[in-house]
């Protein structure tokens, strides 16, 4: 008998880079730094990066910030990413001097120790800050595990707080499947619960706005078996969302409940945390499930799969900490995890070829390491796959934008307003396009059709200043 594979998906969404572009936080940030309005210029070089982690100008900036606000400890912080980020550049010399200065500011430091972090930082390209580990140590203290195979795309590790346990979760049954469906799923997550030995824990709620996890059926998809969508701030999980399926979309049979608890239980570990998938098929993380083996079996955790997710909840995440289990330890620096990410999502893709999902993480793991190229590249791949995808169309909006190619973002940005006729940011990017081509009377239409669209929009900030500029007489 022939043996077929559907394909089990874990995606990540940062929800924040696509919404925060308009905003245009890092120009605001700047203005206000200008003016020495420091509280301001926090703020917004907070949210800059957050949109762009890797981006060494806005943590240089910030950094600047938080020394006019005299928090030394947290400015140290960012410096110690500038110089990860952009090693050997002007960026990095400064952020030494700064470190510098504030020693001498805090401590009246020791001459010796700065020179000895200045020297470190300019000889060596890919280990600057002198408190990085000299190698990538393995886990073997966890016991067998996949540790790295946890990274998101970005190179984060992205866990729920503490302090939102238990999690509520809600169930949406809303296609109506029969009550074994839903036995199931609750019993694989009470099965993580238990693994998790009171790292993480869940109640069921009937409100779907209270809600920290929704699970949804859904019939069929374009060959997926689950689903799961979350939204990050830095390393904390805000929200995660995920879609059971019930039919085989091969066959168009429907799924048995034990398969439902099979993809249940792989869902569940990305939604806690494990982005990627276990590179063994033994591992209930593994990109693929083989009905053929497994339709009438109800699986278990393999204590791989349990040892991962224990050393992904034990972790001290404080980039500067050393410890066994600290992040560095684990799974290297900033620069070496996203290294890690981006070979996870190309491994993937070779496992998967033909889901565009694999692509975009990619091409998400290319952004994180500022390589636009091929990031446009593997978003133009997941299109091919998926001409409705509406991540990679955005993404190219945003990038191509970003890069000022403006042919091809107004393009991409017409084919997302097409999609998504209320989005706000799309119109407000497409409005600077024209303004900075000069042609005010397309910038007019644009507001005005986001304006009858969408009456709020008035409000917004962004929109208000690009209707100025748009009636600006030169
Ligand atoms: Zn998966």
């Amino acid at each position: 008998m022939k043996r077929f594979y559907l394909i089990l998906v874990g995606i990540v969404l940062l929800i924040s880079m696509q919404t925060a572009q308009c905003a245009d936080y890092f120009s605001a940030g700047k203005a206000a730094y200008q003016a020495k309005d420091y509280n301001t210029a926090r703020t917004n070089f907070v949210n800059a990066i957050k949109t762009n982690p890797n981006n060494a100008t806005y943590r240089y900036y910030y950094a600047q910030t938080l020394v006019y606000l005299k928090q030394y400890n947290e400015a140290k912080t960012q410096y110690g990413y500038v110089i990860q980020l952009a090693p050997n550049t002007q960026l990095a010399t400064y952020s030494n001097q700064a470190l510098d200065y504030i020693s001498k500011t805090t401590s009246g430091g020791t001459k010796s120790a700065n020179t000895k972090k200045a020297s470190t930082s300019t000889k060596t390209t890919s280990k600057p800050a002198s408190n990085q580990p000299k190698a990538v140590a393995t886990a073997t203290d966890n016991g067998d595990n996949y540790i790295k195979n946890a990274i998101s795309s970005s190179g984060n590790v992205t866990i729920w707080d503490k302090s939102r346990m238990p999690l509520k979760v809600y169930i949406n049954n809303d296609i109506k499947v029969k009550a074994d469906y839903i036995n199931q799923t609750k019993a694989a997550l009470a099965e993580w619960q238990a693994a998790g030995n009171g790292l993480f824990s869940f109640v069921y709620v009937n409100n779907p706005a209270a809600a920290d996890v929704t699970v949804i059926y859904g019939r069929k998809s374009a060959g997926d078996l689950g689903i799961t969508k979350s939204s990050n701030n830095n390393n904390k999980r805000e929200k995660s969302t995920i879609t059971l399926y019930t039919i085989n979309s091969a066959t168009g049979k429907p799924l048995t409940p034990i398969d439902v608890h099979n993809v249940a239980l792989h869902e569940f570990g990305h939604m806690l945390g494990i982005n990627g998938h276990s590179p063994s098929e033994n591992d209930r993380i593994y990109s693929v499930y083989d009905f053929t083996k497994y339709s009438n079996t109800p699986l278990k955790l393999t204590q791989r799969d349990i040892n991962t997710m224990l050393t992904l909840y034990n972790m001290d995440l404080d980039p500067t900490a050393e410890g066994d289990n600290s992040i560095t330890k684990l799974l290297g620096s900033e620069q070496e995890r996203q290294n890690i990410a981006l070979n996870n999502e190309l491994n993937y893709i070779k496992e998967v070829p033909s889901n565009p999902v694999g692509y975009i993480n990619a091409a998400k793991s290319y952004e994180s390491n500022g390589d636009t190229n091929n990031a446009i590249a593997y978003y133009n791949k997941a299109l091919e796959l998926d001409a409705n995808n509406k991540t990679a169309m955005i993404s190219l909006a945003r990038l191509y934008f970003n890069n000022k190619d403006d042919k091809n973002a107004e393009i991409y940005l017409q084919k997302v307003i097409a999609k998504d006729p209320k989005n706000i940011d799309m119109y407000c990017n497409l409005t600077k396009i024209y303004l900075r081509r000069g042609d005010r009377l397309k910038a007019k239409t644009t507001l005005s059709t986001l304006t009858n669209k969408v009456p709020e929009a008035k409000q917004n900030a962004t929109v208000k200043e690009l209707i100025k500029a748009a009636n600006q007489v030169k």
